[in-house]
């Protein structure tokens, strides 16, 4: 059964799914999905005997000189429409108060200032990203509007009860402990707050699938290596895409935190996914 609804979720591609409809998984089903979800931690340098978050936070110190470069010439610029999907997204919701978790650079976040949103607030563990990002807020004159400031998605220095929207963009994987960095951003939403979250997934379909990989593991960390001297960065960008819990085990998830009207709706041939749920 299980396996069924998986491959309805992954063979969706391009529409939408919706968790509540689709799963009705038994306690212990979904307990073995969660075992299944979490099987495997991928880290950016395997010889280092950090924590993935120490790990994490070092590898985007390294790379943020080149991190805006890299995702625009790596995606050929889909990344921007990518983003600007989030911001569509929250049109209806018109939220005043928005957090921007695992912010980087601040592209979300100076997206966001596009809706009436009166505060934004970006935050991340990485300073050398958040820097850049302060850079372009700046340029921006946007100082008045977006704040960025360093926290860690596990542990948010904010108060129950508080944003309106959360978005988070590319960050997810990255987090450590997944669940953690969920809970934490339902704790912050306000009820009926939205969580807008946009994540590489894999493409399922030929030929799609067959270029994505050869593009991934090859033609990504010579590039990588090429422009930010890091490529173990763009091999771990590789891996964690392939251990992400995508589609409707990403739904599961969010569903066993709380949320619920979950949808999933699958761009660019399933390169990205964007995901959006509510807090009752
Ligand atoms: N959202 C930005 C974007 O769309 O370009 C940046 C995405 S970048 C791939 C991932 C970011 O997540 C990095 O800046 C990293 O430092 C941040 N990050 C990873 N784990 C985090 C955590 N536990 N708390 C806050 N930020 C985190």
């Amino acid at each position: 059964m299980l396996t069924r609804q998986l491959q309805r979720s992954f063979s969706n591609s391009g529409r939408v799914t919706r968790a509540r409809e689709e799963t009705k998984l038994p306690l212990r089903t979904s307990m073995l999905t969660f075992a299944f979800e979490m099987k495997e931690q991928v880290v950016p340098y395997v010889a280092s005997s950090l924590s993935k978050k120490k790990q994490v936070e070092q590898m985007f110190d390294r790379i943020a000189f080149r991190y805006d470069l890299m995702n625009h010439l790596l995606s050929f610029g889909i990344d921007v429409s990518w983003r600007k999907k989030i911001v569509k997204s929250l049109r209806l919701l018109q939220p005043k108060t928005i957090l921007d978790v695992a912010t980087g650079t601040a592209d979300v976040a100076l997206l966001l200032s596009n809706l009436q949103a009166e505060k934004i607030i970006g935050i991340d563990i990485s300073d050398e990203m958040l820097e850049i990002g302060r850079k372009k807020i700046a340029e921006k004159n946007l100082s008045n509007k977006i704040t960025l400031q360093n926290a860690d998605s596990e542990n948010l220095p904010f108060e129950g009860n508080n944003f309106e929207a959360v978005t988070v963009a590319f960050g997810v994987r990255n987090f450590e402990h997944l669940e953690k960095g969920i809970q934490e951003i339902y704790r912050v939403l306000k009820p009926g707050g939205t969580f807008v979250v946009l994540e590489f997934s894999k493409p399922k379909h030929f030929p799609f699938k067959q270029l994505y990989q050869f593009y991934f593991t090859t033609v990504c960390p010579l590039l990588g290596k090429w422009i930010t001297r890091d490529k173990q960065a763009y091999q771990y960008l590789y891996r964690s895409v392939q251990v992400f819990p995508e589609g409707q085990k990403f739904l599961n998830i969010l569903e066993r935190m709380g949320f619920e009207q979950l949808q999933c709706k699958s761009l660019s041939f399933g390169i990205s996914s964007l995901y959006t749920a509510r807090k009752p």
